[in-house]
């Protein structure tokens, strides 16, 4: 049979067959995927093949074989040397709800998400939240943010959740998908939740108290179908992605508009700093590159992003 898998508490898998029943499942054997030592070797999102076992009157199904994955986020566990976890695999997409006030997101916190679902090889999706709060000034602000990532390629949603504003457009993207909703606590995340599948917040809302009660150790996601054909996948104790280690070279790949102005920058690996005839460079004084996006570009370069990193770990 095949199947996706649900649910992992590391050593049991929650695993819904094409034909929508779940199995308990267990894996047989040893699985190293894409060469990385994980600590996990299947993960929630997973697409699996496994084989049903009835022992007296229990049923249990062994997984023998996993699917390529086409993209899985990870986070390191600092505790077990560096091990890596794998949170989710194949995630069709990601939404980042941004708010201009309470909380402030800011544009190089976006920056480090967009930098990071590119590394993943996630596509990205802005959501503008809260659009039935803002002042005029606040508007115009959010307009240009609006306008900054537009002009990459990012898709741009202006919504208001708690009213369900510009949700219908949020759901269109999220049919036959699987979708993942990150973003700063009380940006509205479970507002929005609740307001694309009334009822299901609860549930999520259960799995991260349970995490901040310190329950569980490592984090376990999880993935919920919706009523519309579309499925989600929460990961509580993380409001990000977690953080993807780069070498400096590639962290310009990541910013879309500079990696389309490579090839014109004098150097191939021009690091857009302070070499010569530096495409990047030139366009950003001819303002067609943001500041703010540039400063997010050498923040992660030198690695001064500490404070994201505690950002996204709620632990
Ligand atoms: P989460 O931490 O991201 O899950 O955020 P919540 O969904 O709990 O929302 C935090 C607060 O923002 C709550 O008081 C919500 O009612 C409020 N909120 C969420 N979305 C909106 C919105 O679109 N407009 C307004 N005015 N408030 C919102
Ligand atoms: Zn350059």
């Amino acid at each position: 049979m095949t199947g996706v898998v649900y649910k992992s508490t590391g050593s049991w898998y929650s695993v819904k067959s094409e034909t929508g029943e779940f199995y308990e499942c267990r894996i047989k054997g040893k699985f190293r995927l894409d060469g990385i030592k994980s600590t996990n070797p299947v993960a929630v999102g997973d697409h699996v093949e496994f084989d049903i076992e009835t022992k007296g009157d229990e049923t249990i199904g062994i997984i023998r074989a996993i699917a390529d994955r086409k993209n899985y986020i990870v986070r390191r566990s600092v505790k077990l040397s560096k091990q890596t976890h794998i949170i989710a695999a194949n995630i069709d997409q990601a939404f980042l709800l941004v708010t201009l006030n309470n909380p402030t997101t800011f544009p190089a916190f976006i920056d480090r998400f967009l930098v990071t679902a590119e590394a993943y090889d996630v596509p990205a999706v802005l959501l503008f939240n809260k659009m039935d709060t803002y002042s005029d000034q606040d508007m115009e602000e959010m307009q240009y943010l609006i306008a900054v990532y537009r002009s990459i390629g990012y898709l741009c949603l202006e919504i208001t959740a708690k009213d369900g504003t510009g949700v219908d457009q949020v759901k269109d993207l999220m049919r036959n998908k699987v979708s993942m909703f990150s973003g700063h606590s009380g940006v509205g995340k479970s507002t929005l939740i609740n307001t694309l599948e009334p009822g299901l917040e609860l549930k999520t809302k259960e799995i991260s108290d349970q995490h901040q009660q310190g329950q569980h150790t490592t984090t376990f996601a999880e993935m919920f179908d919706l009523s519309f054909d579309a499925r989600i996948i929460d990961t509580p104790g993380i409001r990000g992605f977690g953080v993807v280690e780069m070498e400096k070279e590639e962290v310009g790949d990541y910013f879309p508009e500079f990696f389309k102005l490579k090839s014109e920058c004098k150097f191939n690996n021009c690091l857009h700093l302070e070499e010569p005839k530096c495409a990047v460079k030139a366009a950003l004084e001819a303002g067609e590159i943001p500041w703010s996006r540039y400063r997010s570009y050498l923040q992660i370069l030198e690695g001064e992003d500490e404070s994201y990193r505690k950002d996204i770990y709620a632990e």
